[in-house]
């Protein structure tokens, strides 16, 4: 049977590789680690997380929640993968890098019909394949992509937030609880009065940035905005955004903090923290002074600093269907951020819709249509619709169709949402699987 080519094993890559595999499709992996990095990666595992943990929502009633139980609908092996290596993060879905990597690099290096290439590919494959080369595709592959008919690339920047040892911080000043109030005492909180908050603003703003090439403010995705930028916004910025302190009463004082900075478990045993929505491009000696003025954080050891990068992403719209094909280039597909999706899961489960759509073409079948009242369809929705202002998308309502009837609030639609959508994929599980010919 024609094996199918997958560029890139990140969230998107791997999602599609498994899917294919699944549905009996033989698939090489082609990856350039650990001969070459981006300026984000550093494990030879696949499926890295770059920056934060978390997965973001795992309720039903929010999209995020809503894609990730479509994703276990369709046996995601991301999703597996993330059940398996989750770490207390209240509502939120956060992981242990180290076990969610390792898990899907041995679930794909064991599979049958999985083969592994580590190389890097510097040219387009042939059809059938899946390009899933993320925001920093290495540069001869990206020039290569120019050279599809109608495909544009465009950019923007992202930031990744620090790391930090547990044993660094000070026991005295940070405290458990949980995030805006919801779940468990999953998270450290640094409290801060008024005139500390005053004074961190104050040196943060004053604090020297790393230079990045090409880099300009207004190409930052709002999603990923360093925390030096918000603070520019206005002296509340981080008050009510990243720093913000609901749900949160300081067992010292007995009262609420002026603001907090909150630190999220990294792995498993505790022993890493990120500093949540702490993105930032300061320079690495400046993290440690400013971030340091941070009640808590005044010995901080960093296992990673905050970095930014600038990330390429296509002009989808021009160039793919909703199955994520290229219209002027039939069997091949583009996944992952590099087709303006935006986020870990958004990424995979365009990997997983892509990978399903090519499997099915590569047997001979039907295509399977995710409706856009799916969170799934939502997003092949979006890449593939005319978009002059195409700008990266991560899951939200916004983007899925709605039902019509009137409901008595928020949840009990998003709860209908959920009942529609989940409907609707158990229905094309039902129909994959009766193709494979499995019990259903
Ligand atoms: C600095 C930074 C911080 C981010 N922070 C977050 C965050 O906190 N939360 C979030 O949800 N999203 C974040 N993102 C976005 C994140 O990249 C995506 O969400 C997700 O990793 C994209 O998945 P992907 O599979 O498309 O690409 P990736 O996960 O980047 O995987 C691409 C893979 O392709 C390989 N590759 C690249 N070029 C080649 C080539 N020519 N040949 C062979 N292999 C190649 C790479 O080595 C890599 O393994 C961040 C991105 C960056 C760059």
């Amino acid at each position: 049977m024609t094996r199918v080519q997958v560029i890139g094993a990140g969230l998107a890559g791997c999602e599609a590789a498994w899917q294919l595999a699944r549905h009996g499709v033989p698939v090489t992996i082609v990856e350039m680690k650990p001969d070459r990095f981006t300026p984000a990666h550093g494990s030879p595992l696949f499926a890295e997380l770059v920056c934060s943990n978390s997965l973001k929502s795992d309720e039903i009633t929010n999209a995020s929640g809503l894609l990730k139980a479509e994703m276990r609908e369709l046996d995601s092996l991301i999703m597996r993968a993330a059940d398996a290596s989750r770490v207390p993060a209240g509502t939120a879905l956060a992981v242990d890098r180290e076990r969610f990597a390792s898990y899907i690099t041995d679930a794909l290096e064991e599979h049958p019909l999985v083969s592994v290439d580590r190389r890097e590919a510097v040219s387009l494959p042939e059809p059938p394949a899946i390009i899933a080369t993320g925001p920093l595709t290495a540069q001869a592959l990206s020039e290569a992509l120019g050279s599809l008919p109608g495909l544009r690339k465009l950019s923007f920047f992202d930031a990744a937030a620090p790391i930090l040892e547990r044993e660094s911080l000070s026991e005295e000043r940070v405290f458990a609880a949980a995030r805006y109030g919801h779940g468990g005492a999953d998270y450290l909180n640094c409290p801060l009065a008024e005139p500390e908050y005053d004074a961190f603003r104050d040196a943060l703003l004053a604090a020297q940035t790393a230079p990045v090439r090409g880099f300009e403010e207004g190409l930052l995705y709002e999603g990923c905005m360093p925390v030096e930028s918000i603070a520019a916004r206005g002296r509340l910025a981080l008050a009510y955004g990243p720093m913000r302190p609901v749900g949160l009463i300081d067992p010292r004082t007995g009262r609420r903090p002026f603001a907090a900075v909150q630190l999220r478990a990294e792995n498993e045993g505790g022993a890493l923290w990120n500093m949540v929505g702490f993105q930032t491009r300061l320079k690495w000696d400046e993290q440690r002074r400013v971030f340091g003025m941070i009640p808590g954080l005044e010995r901080a050891r960093f296992a990673r600093y905050g970095v930014m990068h600038r990330n390429t992403f296509i002009d989808a719209p021009s160039a793919l269907s909703a199955s994520f094909e290229t219209r002027e280039r039939r069997g091949l597909y583009i996944a992952g951020q590099l087709t303006g999706v935006e986020g870990y899961l958004p990424s995979a489960a365009s990997g997983l819709a892509a990978g399903i759509a090519l499997s099915q073409s590569v047997l001979g079948r039907e295509p399977v249509t995710f409706p856009p009242f799916t969170a799934i369809g939502a997003l092949g929705r979006y890449v593939s619709s005319p978009n002059r202002d195409y700008q990266p998308m991560g899951i939200q309502y916004g983007i899925i169709d709605m039902p019509r009837e009137r409901f008595r609030d928020k949840r009990e639609r998003a709860r209908r949402v959920a009942e529609r959508s989940l409907e609707a994929i158990r229905s094309v599980e039902r129909t994959l699987r009766e193709r494979r010919g499995v019990e259903v």
